[in-house]
């Protein structure tokens, strides 16, 4: 094994995991290295955020996933360096050889220049993050029960999310469940559907990149839910007790306990590394810019692929920050390290777009599947298949299919906990 071409993957996700997997029977030596022991299901972080699901039904561990893969090695390391001219990955603790490298690394949301508001508007990217923002939704009922005072309870029962893409629209949908239906019997002070729920976009539509009809649809089936939509609207401020926004010329602040940020897309800080010691440009978003077979120019043994690639080669835009991308392109780059090492000719990177889904609550779903543009019960069905479909543990499959039907008879989210550092004393 210590002669044979030597692989090694930058991040355990959608990308890397499908380039990892689809080498299974190549002869090369795979090392796929990862930060965390699993691979995160991040489609369904939202379930996580607003109780439906345990974190453990959305990860499974990369080591399980990958045991029967004679040819690959999994290490639990933070790349944080790459030696382009050593062809080197330097870890946090240790280094890495490599004859080809392929980086996975992911992105996360941004700020645009206003870092100081992640404390109070906290984003949804890991495990962390949704039980987190599921600590901050739970308390903020909580503490409004035990509240006297009517402005501060209505802070507390504000929730504000920023950016109507499909995770802040998912969130939203799931949020305005949780005040209607779920909780809606718990307390007795305060009136858990009197909570108001405004997602605010800076685009005219939410859901901006579904056809008009589907992100009309969308809008209608949120506002149902009692959402609030503040379309064309900026956040100029985020405070711990308040967000502020700006609609034309209009601004207003909000006096709210909850913010979440679900806006802007940031490359994961190996694209940097990747631009300083190899070249690769970067586009604004940070995100590296490939050639057509998704390596760095000048670098044919590095490639860069999913949320981290920036590939505008097939239609002058970059491919969408969703897992289909990196799933493509993780398969891809496997292929391509397999024909060059046959010495066969490489094919530029082909996506194949499937389309799009997103839900908004219970029977309640957008899907764009290109030939077939759906909305309401159907689509919702078809985005359930589709999710358990690409779950990647049988376990987790079962076990999600049989939350989410109990969650359908009952209206029930038991994955209702505050975990963490004790809450006590409330913020009251
Ligand atoms: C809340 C949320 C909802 C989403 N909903 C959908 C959806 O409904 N449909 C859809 O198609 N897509 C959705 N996406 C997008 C989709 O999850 C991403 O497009 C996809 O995960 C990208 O895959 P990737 O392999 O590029 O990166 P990721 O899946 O993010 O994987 C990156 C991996 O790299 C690891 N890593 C990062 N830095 C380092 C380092 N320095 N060293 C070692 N390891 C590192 C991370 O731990 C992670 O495992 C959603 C994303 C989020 C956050």
């Amino acid at each position: 094994m210590a002669e044979r071409h030597r692989v090694v993957i930058l991040g355990g996700g959608f990308g890397g995991l499908a380039a990892a997997r689809r080498l299974k029977r190549a002869p090369v030596s795979v090392t796929l290295v990862d930060r965390c022991n699993y691979h995160l299901f991040q489609p369904l972080l939202y379930q996580v955020a607003t109780g439906t699901l345990s974190p453990a039904n959305i990860a499974a561990p990369l080591r399980g996933i990958l045991k029967k893969q004679k040819n690959t090695e999994v290490l639990l390391a933070e790349a944080i360096h790459v030696d382009a001219a050593k062809r080197r990955v330097i870890l946090s603790d240790g280094w890495l050889d490599y004859d080809t490298l392929i980086v996975a690394t992911g992105a996360t949301h941004q700020y645009f220049g206003h870092d100081e508001w992640e404390q109070f508007a906290p984003g949804l990217k890991t495990i962390e993050d949704a039980t987190d923002i599921r600590r901050r939704i739970l308390l903020a009922f909580e503490t409004a029960e035990r509240e006297p005072d009517p402005a501060k309870i209505r802070a507390w029962m504000t929730f504000v999310i920023v950016g109507g893409g499909p995770t802040g629209a998912e969130l939203a949908g799931a949020l305005g469940e949780i005040a209607n239906d779920t909780l809606r019997h718990d307390f007795r002070r305060i009136d858990p559907t009197k909570a108001e729920i405004i997602l605010v976009e800076g685009m005219d539509h939410v859901l901006h990149t579904y056809p008009a009809k589907l992100s009309a649809a969308a809008r209608r089936m949120l506002e149902r839910l009692g959402v609030t939509i503040r379309t064309g609207t900026m956040v100029t401020n985020v405070t711990a007790d308040s967000v502020t926004i700006r609609d034309g010329t209009r601004t207003e602040t909000i006096p709210t306990r909850t913010v979440l940020w679900a806006a802007g897309v940031l490359g994961s800080p190996l694209g940097r590394t990747l631009a300083q010691e190899a070249g690769a440009q970067l586009d604004r978003a940070g995100r590296v810019i490939v050639e057509p077979d998704l390596t760095i120019p000048g670098h044919p043994e590095i490639f860069v692929i999913g949320d981290l690639a920036n590939f505008g080669h097939q239609t002058g835009k970059p491919l969408p920050g969703v897992a289909q991308p990196a799933i493509q392109e993780g398969r891809y780059a496997a292929k391509a390290i397999i024909q060059r090492l046959r010495g066969e000719k490489i094919e530029p990177f082909h996506y194949f777009d499937k389309g799009n889904l997103a839900t908004l609550g219970r029977a309640a779903a957008v899907a764009d599947l290109n030939w077939l543009r759906l909305s309401g019960l159907p689509a919702w069905l078809i985005w359930l298949f589709v999710h358990l479909l690409y779950i990647v543990e049988f376990k987790n499959r079962l076990l999600i299919l049989l939350q989410w039907a109990y969650l359908y008879v009952t209206y029930d989210r038991s994955a209702r906990l505050i975990t963490g550092k004790s809450p006590l004393p409330l913020d009251l």
